[in-house]
């Protein structure tokens, strides 16, 4: 497919903690020094927030609107049943493979929106540790590590938060759009169950380049305050 830099969006604004945030390093080791379960820190041993984590929440919701509104959407990660191997051709792509890409026998197509990964603004100087009780998951009793503790980024944090979106129709724009407001309804990261992970995303502003910006032959548009949300009311995102 020969693929055309038509419009890149670069949304950018703030992600705020509203409730602790624990979004997890995977990493299995128990020191009996540290939090059992750690938040996933940069270099700089600062908490943050992956891009793939924000775009699969993004998708999820994106799927599960659709769904509702009575869009086919086809059933990531199983690649057998993605649009990527069961489409006949890209214009027959669900909503959800067309913004956020697809794989598959026949096809596979790169996103068209990437979320950069989330630093806070200012340094983050104390995380929290919260206690929790293992059950086991079969029988429900306690299980023998029974006390652990959880490391959680605490309400109140600031990252910054940058999407850049390539080609988006205003039909995708709108899906996108919707599932953000849907992700920060809803939460990232574990221990939703105990009212983790809640946060507000606030985009504050929206830049527009065109192929043309790229050559030197046009300025970018740069959308904040009332602009923008007359930008967005245009696009039908509100
Ligand atoms: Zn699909």
């Amino acid at each position: 497919m020969f693929e055309k830099l038509e419009k890149r969006l670069i949304l950018k604004g703030t992600i705020e903690t509203l409730t602790p945030l624990h979004i997890g390093s995977g990493k299995s080791e128990l020191d009996i020094e540290e939090a059992d379960l750690p938040v996933l820190k940069d270099v700089n041993d600062q908490p943050y927030i992956p891009g793939s984590t924000l775009k699969g929440r993004t998708r999820v919701e994106a799927e599960r609107i659709l769904r509702k509104e009575g869009y086919p959407v086809c059933n990531p990660p199983d690649v057998k049943s993605m649009c990527g191997s069961t489409a006949s051709e890209p214009g027959k792509f669900c909503l959800a493979c067309r913004i956020f890409g697809t794989a598959g026998k026949n096809y596979s197509v790169a996103s068209k929106v990437k979320f950069r990964d989330a630093y806070p603004l200012s340094k983050v100087e104390q995380l929290i540790q919260r206690s929790g009780i293992a059950i086991d998951r079969q029988t429900g009793a306690v299980s023998s590590r029974a006390l652990y503790s959880v490391e959680a980024v605490p309400a109140g944090v600031k990252f910054g938060f940058e999407l850049v979106a390539e080609n988006l129709t205003d039909e995708e724009l709108r899906v996108l759009w919707a599932a953000l407001r849907s992700v920060e309804h809803s939460a990232i990261g574990g221990g939703s169950s105990r009212g983790f992970g809640k946060m507000k995303i606030n985009i504050d502003t929206v830049i527009e380049r065109s192929a043309k910006y790229y050559l030197g032959q046009e300025e970018e548009k740069v959308y904040a305050g009332d602009a923008l949300e007359k930008w967005f009311a245009e696009k039908g995102c509100l």
